[in-house]
């Protein structure tokens, strides 16, 4: 689970918009909450809630935790209650949210810029085996999930995370998420600009802080100072993408009001271009104008997309220079068309040190705390202990010495981590989905990993870059909309007529400066059981009938 899941919008009873009290914008002047988020919001700060469960909720167990903590202001810190087991996706839009709530919890932690020590590596396996059953997955924003978790159990989880320098701060709730980065930040040869300074200010600044604590939803960064465009800039709240200043040399280009989920958009570039040392003014003053000018009426419409889309990208930066940061901005080019296909640095690669990094794929993001503390011993032994997570759901070690690389490689395989996947292990990521998501209607991760095999079985030439995207709702967590073939979950009809899993297919879209959302196949479900079909029908006709340089 990437982003904050949204209920189905069939679930959702259909409201009647009525403008003449606004778009609950603070800027307007309308303070009184407007729906039951922005009351418990205001209630008292989502922050707030850590006290509560460090002296009473994890003292007196799940019964005692307050159902506005419970629902709400816990995300604050990462948590959210996980889907009670056994309840199928047919009833995932009629049961009422306590009827689908788990005594246990996912829990988040935060892993800005994907970048990880060894030690803190391990310290998450160790958490893992000891409070989460082992699970530990590798979301899609660079995060890793637990589930099972007590809520007596998270003081001490918090104890051992911060004691290396993690958190779960803001995870999720509406606040500003993980700050997405390069995972070859510092390292790329090919590298424009380094973004890890910018990321360790904001957090240092902002994160935990009651200046943007109360958003109107959900606020999303990525930084990258890589060429290859990795970190999905184009789908995030605020983007600096690395560009070369024909006067000012490296630096960032500024984008806005990317996001997908229902309605999904394509970020739009400011034109300004940002040095390193002004990002995080910068960012403070786009999440400023979210915070200030955001639509709080609806949740629907609360991202900032909605607000970019209604200002235009010229009003945008109109406001962020006049009121947030009282200068104009430099103006910028746009990033150049990445040369390669593949973006998520896997395999082997040499860093700018002359050392190498090796870019691994774990199935579908899913990992476990015992393999995390073998990768994070195979790091030690082969590089020098630090590790990177990718949003794509995979993995790096960095610095890695030459003669080493084989001996790692090898070792990787040895645990079904490998660093040569084919393209169907590379290019398939899945949401959490049914296992433990409550808004799930569908399985996934399994399904994932079954398609891997199927597919590297029966078609085991293909070699053209391709994603796959399963996700288990309507919602976007594992980003189909910007997939080559993107499954959204739902229930469909079998040829005996009967409800089963499945997924509605959208063909054809894709991140990088080709950007774009696929297309929704017209009356197009398969079962969950016809999948390997299905995908193999499209890839081979593909195969067959593709024009030179076609995607
Ligand atoms: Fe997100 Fe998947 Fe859950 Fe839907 S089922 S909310 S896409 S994690």
């Amino acid at each position: 689970m990437a982003a904050t899941p949204q209920k189905p919008a069939a679930a959702t009873p259909r409201r009647k918009v009525s403008r003449h009290r606004g778009e609950g914008q603070w800027a307007a002047g309308h303070f009184t909450p407007l729906n039951g988020n922005e009351q418990f919001k205001k209630d008292d700060d989502g922050l707030n809630v850590r006290t509560r469960i460090e002296t009473i909720y994890s003292k007196r167990g799940f019964d005692s935790i307050d159902p506005n903590d419970l629902r709400g202001r816990m995300r604050w810190w990462g948590l959210y209650t996980q889907r009670k087991p056994g309840i199928d996706g047919g009833k995932t839009a009629i049961l009422e949210p306590e009827e689908l709530d788990d005594e246990y919890f996912m829990l988040r932690v935060r892993i800005d810029g994907g970048a990880l020590t060894t030690r803190q590596l391990r310290v998450v396996g160790e958490i893992s085996q000891e409070f989460a059953r082992g699970t530990a997955d590798i979301t899609d924003r660079q995060n890793v999930q637990y589930h099972w978790i007590r809520i007596e159990d998270v003081p001490e989880i918090w104890n051992r995370l911060e004691g290396v320098g993690l958190s779960t701060t803001e995870a999720c709730g509406d606040t500003p998420r993980v700050v997405i980065g390069s995972p070859v930040a510092g390292i790329a040869e090919d590298e424009i600009v380094d973004g890890t300074p910018a990321i360790e200010e904001i957090n240092r600044r902002y994160i935990g802080s009651k200046e943007f604590s109360n958003l109107p939803r959900k606020f999303k960064t990525a930084i990258s100072g890589s060429p290859l465009l990795d970190v999905a800039h184009e789908i995030n709240d605020v983007a600096f993408v690395g560009v070369h200043h024909p006067e000012h040399g490296p630096g960032f280009d500024l984008w806005v009001g990317g996001g997908l989920s229902t309605n999904p958009k394509i970020g739009v570039r400011l034109g300004a271009w940002v040095p390193l040392d002004e990002v995080p003014d910068v960012w403070a003053g786009v999440i400023g104008i979210f915070r200030d000018y955001g639509y709080r009426r609806l949740r629907t419409r609360a991202r900032l997309k909605f607000l970019v889309a209604d200002w235009g990208a010229e009003k945008f930066r109109q406001v962020l220079e006049d009121e947030y940061l009282k200068r104009k901005l430099v103006d910028g080019p746009a990033p150049a068309q990445p040369l390669q296909r593949w973006r998520d640095h896997i395999g082997v690669h040499r860093q700018k040190d002359g050392r190498f990094y090796v870019g691994f794929a774990p199935r579908v993001g899913r990992v476990d705390g015992t393999t995390l503390t073998k990768i994070a011993d195979l790091a030690e032994a082969h590089g020098s202990g630090r590790v990177r997570t990718t949003v794509e759901q995979k993995m790096i070690i960095l610095d890695v010495e030459e003669g080493q690389v084989d001996s790692l490689v090898e070792s990787l395989e040895a645990l079904d981590l490998t660093a040569k996947p084919s393209p169907f292990r590379r290019g398939t990521m899945a949401c959490t989905g049914i296992e433990y998501c409550k808004l799930a209607i569908v399985e996934t991760k399994a399904r994932g990993s079954q398609l891997i095999d199927e597919l590297e079985r029966r078609i085991p030439d293909f070699d053209e870059p391709i994603t796959i995207n399963i996700n288990g709702c309507p919602n976007a967590c594992a980003r189909i909309q910007v997939a080559d073939i993107g499954l959204k979950g739902q229930l469909v009809l079998n040829d005996q007529g009967e409800q089963v899993e499945g997924f509605q297919v959208h063909l054809g879209g894709a991140l990088g400066l080709e950007a774009g959302f696929g297309r929704k196949v017209r009356g197009l479900k398969v079962t969950s059981e016809e999948l390997p079909d299905y995908v193999e029908r499209v890839l081979k006709r593909f195969q067959a009938e593709r024009e030179d340089g076609e995607r």
